[in-house]
């Protein structure tokens, strides 16, 4: 199982940085991608064809973790269209109208509600030339909304979902394959779901926005919050994420955080990060 850090920015992408998203692999049948915020389309395609997707999950819709579906949507089009031309004498655009729509698209799990926030967007860019590129969320995703605590399967993966506390709801991500487990966060402040999230897992990446923990109704966790999660559930290795700057000496003081309250391995993410991701017995628990 591998991790891969296509992004880490909170809400505004910034220095050459999108925001959130992360690959997720494992083995040949199980190859996930967590939310797809600002630039993350063009961070993944750099490091696999879109199309090797076998699920997209995004946490909520807060738009430095979905605004980019639209385009990760297109791209997938694209990529049907290549396989039509690839296979006859079509010129380039006549392709893109020769597609087959009845194909399935790549499961794209969002919260209850998401559907028509994504339908909204897409509305707002028609192609009228070629009306299949408007339906990016009717043929490129199947678009499946999830309510919290939902399971499914996902090649050899089994994902289940975990509500937090956010300002929109969030539900975190745990992957468990036979490879390893991982769990992530997505946008939550200190919850009860987080302990399932979290159980045991060989490596939690886990947002670290705040400088200190968020008892307000927004919801965010702080480094040393993240870091207690980790040791509070065993956890293997924990790596912070969603950060709101690229300052070395902030993400310095958020790894000197965490590494304070947690003994394992604590990893800062940052686009192009990879991780392996082993099953191994869980540490010790406090
Ligand atoms: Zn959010």
């Amino acid at each position: 199982m591998q991790l891969t850090v296509l992004g880490t920015r909170s809400g505004m992408p910034a220095e050459g940085q999108p925001s959130s998203g992360y690959l997720v692999e494992a083995g040949t049948a199980g190859r996930l991608l967590l939310d797809c915020g600002p630039g993350i389309t063009t961070a993944l395609s750099a490091v696999t064809p879109v199309e090797s997707l076998d699920a997209v999950v995004i946490s909520h819709m807060h738009a430095d973790h979905c605004y980019d579906l639209l385009p990760l949507g297109k791209a997938l089009l694209h990529a049907r269209a290549a396989r039509v031309l690839a296979e006859t004498t079509l010129e380039p655009m006549q392709a893109l109208t020769a597609l087959d729509a009845s194909a399935p698209g790549v499961p794209l799990y969002v919260p209850v509600g998401g559907r028509a926030v994504l339908d909204r967007l897409a509305a707002l860019f028609p192609v009228a030339t070629f009306p299949l590129l408007d339906r990016a969320f009717d043929i490129a995703f199947d678009v499946r909304e999830y309510e919290p605590g939902a399971a499914f399967t996902v090649g050899d993966c089994a994902v289940s979902l975990h509500p937090g506390r956010h300002t929109a709801p969030n539900c975190g991500a745990r992957i468990a394959s036979p490879l390893g487990t991982l769990s992530y966060t997505g946008d939550t402040g200190l919850a009860e779901g987080l302990r399932g999230l979290a159980d045991g897992v060989d490596l939690l990446l886990a947002e670290a926005t705040l400088d200190a923990t968020d008892h307000g109704p927004h919801g965010h966790l702080s480094a040393t919050d993240a870091g207690r999660i980790a040791a509070e559930n065993g956890v293997g290795e924990l790596v912070l994420t969603h950060f709101a700057t690229g300052d070395p000496a902030v993400l310095h003081r958020r790894r000197a955080a965490a590494a304070a309250v947690f003994t394992g391995p604590v990893h800062i993410a940052r686009p192009g990060l990879r991780l392996p991701v082993a099953a191994r017995a869980p540490l010790s628990r406090p």
